[in-house]
C-alpha cells in the first residue's frame, strides 16, 4: 500500500468507505421493511377479525350474524367457521389452501416470496359458549410489492452508484493532484540541470496546494538569492587579490633579479615569489570556477590539433619530472581536431599531469596517449604513483577536496577546473586507481567533423 500513490489511495478508501455505507443502508432497510410490513399487516388482520366478532352474535339458538360483515374488506378476506369447523359464512381466495390447519393467535405466512398470504386465526365465544373461529387472510400488500420492488432497484442501482462514484473520485483526486506533478517535475528540473533559477509557477490558487506551490518558490527565490552572493564574493574576491599577489610576484622578481639580496634574506624573498606563484595559481583557478558558476566564463573555441597540444602538455611535464626522475612518454598516431579553447584544454591537460609527477614515485613513469574512438578523441594519463582509495576517487572532483592534506601542497581545485573544462567542451573526465600501484585517467572529448 505503501508504494501506492495517493490518488489510488484515496479513490481506494473512498471506495470502500462508500461500499460499507451502502451495505448497511441496504441491511438496515431489508431488516426494517420486513418488520413494518409485519406488523402493519398484524395490525391490519387484528382490526378485521376483532371488528368481525362484533358482528356475531349466538342467540336464541342460532348464529346470527350481521349484514354488515363484509367478507372482503380492503384486501383482507373474512371467514367464519362454526365449533365444528365448517365454513359458514365468508369467502377466500380463490387460490388460497382451505385444508390449511388453525393456528390461533399468531399470524402466519404461507406461500412464496411471489405470493404470500398472511392468515390470522381467532376463536371466541359468541354467546352461551358457543365457540366461533374466524379467519382473517391477506395477500401480499401493495405496499410490500412496491418496497421489495424498490429493493431490486436499490440492488442494482447502489453498486452502479459506487463505480461511478469511485470512477468521478479518481478522476477528482487526479485533477487535484495535478499541480503536484507539475511541483515534482520542477523539483526534478532543479535537482537535475542545477538550474536555480527554474520555478513551479503554478496559475493563481488559494488551495493548499498552491500555497505550497508558492512557499517553494519563495524558498528558490532566497536559495538563488543567497548562492548568487556567494558566487559573487568568490568571484570578486578573487579578482580583488589578482592584483596585490601581481604585485608581490612582479617585487620579489624583481629583488631577485637585481641581485642585491644575498644569504638568508634572498631565500626568504624566494619562498615569498613561489607561495606568491601558487597562490595565483589558486586564485586563477578560483575565479575561473566562479565565473563558470555564474555562466561567465566563456570559450575561445578555434580548431586545433590536440594531438599536438597534448604533446606541448607531455613535453611542460617532462620538465618538471625531471626532478623526480619520472620518464614521461606520449604517444599519438595521427592528428586529432577539435574545437576548443586551446588555453582552457592545455590548463586541463597540466593540472592531471602535474598531479601525476606530484603524487608519482622517484623514478617511475607518466605514459600520455591519444587515440580516436569513434567520435571521441580518448586521452589516457597513466602514473604509477600513490595510487588513490576508493572513497578518494568518488571525491577528487570535489572542490578543495585533498585525499591526504599532508601530502599535498595544492588547492584541492585543479581536478574540479578538469573536469568542468573537458564538460564544456561536451567531454567527460573519469578515474581508476588503486592504492600504491598508481592511477589512470581518461578524457574524452568530441572529435571536430567538418
Ligand atoms: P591538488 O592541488 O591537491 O593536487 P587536485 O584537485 O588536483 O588538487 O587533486 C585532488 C586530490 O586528488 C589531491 O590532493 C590528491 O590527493 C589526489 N590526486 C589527484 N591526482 C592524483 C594522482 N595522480 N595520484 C594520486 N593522487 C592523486
Amino acid at each position: 500500500m505503501k508504494r501506492l500513490s495517493i490518488k489510488f489511495k484515496v479513490t481506494f478508501w473512498f471506495t470502500l468507505i462508500m461500499i460499507l455505507i451502502v451495505a448497511a443502508t441496504l441491511a438496515f432497510l431489508f431488516y426494517m421493511g420486513e418488520k413494518i410490513v409485519y406488523e402493519e399487516t398484524n395490525a391490519r388482520l387484528t382490526d378485521a377479525v376483532d371488528d368481525s366478532f362484533s358482528e356475531i352474535k349466538y342467540r336464541f339458538g342460532e348464529l346470527d350474524i350481521d349484514d354488515d360483515l363484509d367478507y372482503y374488506n380492503e384486501g383482507v378476506y373474512i371467514a367464519v367457521y362454526d365449533s365444528d369447523n365448517k365454513l359458514i359464512y365468508g369467502r377466500l381466495p380463490s387460490d388460497f389452501d382451505r385444508a390449511l390447519p388453525f393456528r390461533y393467535g399468531e399470524m402466519q405466512a404461507i406461500g412464496n416470496d411471489e405470493n404470500v398470504k398472511y392468515v390470522l386465526d381467532e376463536v371466541r365465544d359468541v354467546g352461551k359458549g358457543y365457540e366461533v373461529t374466524v379467519r382473517g387472510v391477506l395477500s401480499t400488500s401493495g405496499s410490500e410489492r412496491a418496497f421489495s420492488a424498490m429493493l431490486s432497484v436499490a440492488l442494482i442501482a447502489f453498486p452502479a452508484l459506487i463505480i461511478i462514484a469511485a470512477l468521478v473520485g479518481y478522476l477528482l483526486t487526479k485533477r487535484a493532484f495535478k499541480p503536484v506533478k507539475q511541483i515534482v517535475s520542477s523539483a526534478e528540473h532543479i535537482n537535475s540541470g542545477n538550474d536555480l533559477s527554474k520555478r513551479i509557477g503554478l496559475e493563481d490558487g488559494k488551495d493548499e496546494i498552491h500555497q505550497l506551490a508558492n512557499a517553494f518558490d519563495m524558498m528558490f527565490d532566497r536559495l538563488q538569492e543567497s548562492f548568487e552572493n556567494e558566487k559573487r564574493f568568490t568571484s570578486d574576491a578573487s579578482h580583488e587579490l589578482r592584483t596585490p599577489i601581481a604585485v608581490i610576484i612582479a617585487e620579489a622578481e624583481n629583488a631577485l633579479d637585481s641581485g642585491e639580496t644575498q644569504g638568508e634574506a634572498r631565500r626568504a624573498l624566494e619562498v615569498i615569489y613561489e607561495t606568491a606563484a601558487d597562490t595565483s595559481v589558486l586564485i586563477s583557478s578560483l575565479l575561473m570556477l566562479a565565473r563558470a558558476d555564474k555562466g561567465h566564463l566563456k570559450l575561445n573555441k578555434e580548431i586545433i590539433d590536440f594531438s599536438e597540444i597534448c604533446r606541448l602538455v607531455s613535453e611542460l611535464t617532462a620538465e618538471t619530472a625531471e626532478e623526480k626522475e619520472i620518464a614521461v612518454t606520449f604517444e599519438s598516431k595521427e592528428s586529432i581536431f577539435i574545437d576548443g579553447d586551446q588555453a582552457m584544454l592545455i590548463r586541463m591537460l597540466l593540472n592531471i599531469c602535474e598531479n601525476g609527477i606530484k603524487y608519482g614515485k622517484n623514478g617511475g613513469r607518466l605514459d600520455i596517449s591519444l587515440e580516436k574512438d569513434g567520435k571521441y578523441a580518448v586521452c589516457h594519463i597513466i602514473d604509477d604513483g600513490i595510487g588513490i582509495s576508493d572513497e578518494g576517487t568518488k571525491r577528487i572532483w570535489e572542490r578543495f577536496y585533498r585525499v591526504d592534506e599532508a601530502r599535498s601542497d595544492g588547492s584541492g581545485l585543479g581536478l574540479p577546473l578538469a573536469k568542468y573544462i573537458a564538460e564544456a567542451h561536451g567531454g567527460t573526465i573519469t578515474v581508476k586507481s588503486e592504492l600504491g600501484k598508481g592511477s589512470e585517467f581518461c578524457i574524452t572529448l568530441p572529435i571536430y567533423e567538418r
